[in-house]
């Protein structure tokens, strides 16, 4: 299994507690079959992790009670707020209810492909349509995957009211969580690092007295760069961005506002 507190993967061994000691008891039994407690120490984090258990002849259902939420990797400091949050609350919620954790992703996806990718459409099914010859192929199939697992076409509500909470196909809500970590990555935590990176190459040339790294403006073959929006702008007075690469990143990219 994989520990949901690290995502290091282990051989399970969990240990089994017993409400009631008595197996002829009906204590700790009712409709949904006789209840258990499951636990079992993670050896790369040594963290517990505990699960209720109802047993009925044929099945046992587990829930995961601690921790309450599968961990995904932390997001970078460059993905905004505005975003981060939902994204935040869809991971909290997803061994709970994977309907209530989709809803949010859902719901996050369509805001920023609405306000970083600069969709014009309404509907969620629109949006990527229109997002998608812009992208990469390895991002383009991601967020198309969305909307083909989602199976808009017949339930249409998911692209045009995102925040209902309606029934999941398996597996949706955690590839909308994987596509939002990816979709941000590429909008905002690669161009960052690149930012960062050549902003510390900048400072060591220039206190060498050499002139700065030139700047590249992408060919129209090439993989095309994200948006530098005002995300990017924003992050970049709070990076102490001298002026003259404040207005080279602003005059990057032809489709700003
Ligand atoms: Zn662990």
């Amino acid at each position: 299994m994989k520990c949901p507190h690290c995502l290091k993967s282990f051989h399970s061994d969990n240990h089994h507690f017993q409400l009631v000691n008595d197996p002829r008891s009906s204590e700790s039994t009712d409709q949904d079959g006789r209840w258990s407690v499951l636990w079992e120490k993670c050896p790369s984090c040594e963290r517990l992790i505990i699960h209720l258990c109802a047993k009925q002849a044929d099945k046992a259902e587990l829930q995961l009670v601690h921790p309450k939420g599968i961990a995904r990797a932390p997001l970078s400091p460059a993905v905004p707020d505005e975003f981060a949050q939902d994204y935040r609350e869809a991971c909290l919620v997803l061994a709970d209810s994977p309907k209530a954790s989709a809803a949010l992703s859902r719901r996050c996806l369509q805001h920023f492909l609405r306000e970083a990718a600069k969709t014009k459409k309404k509907d969620l099914a629109e949006q990527i349509d229109e997002v998608l010859p812009s992208l990469p192929s390895f991002l383009a199939e991601m967020i198309d995957t969305v909307r083909v697992m989602g199976n808009f076409a017949a339930y249409p509500i998911k692209s045009t009211n995102t925040g209902e909470i309606i029934d999941v196909e398996p597996g949706e809500a955690e590839w909308l969580l994987d596509t939002l970590e990816m979709a941000f990555d590429f909008y905002f935590v690669q161009p960052a690092e690149a930012e960062r990176k050549r902003d510390a190459i900048n400072a060591k040339l220039k206190d060498a007295g050499k002139p700065l790294l030139k700047e590249f403006a992408p060919s129209p073959s090439e993989v095309p760069t994200p948006p530098l929006n005002r995300y990017h702008r924003t992050r970049s007075v709070n990076c102490r961005k001298s002026d003259q690469s404040r207005e080279r990143a602003g005059g990057r990219n032809h489709t700003l506002d």
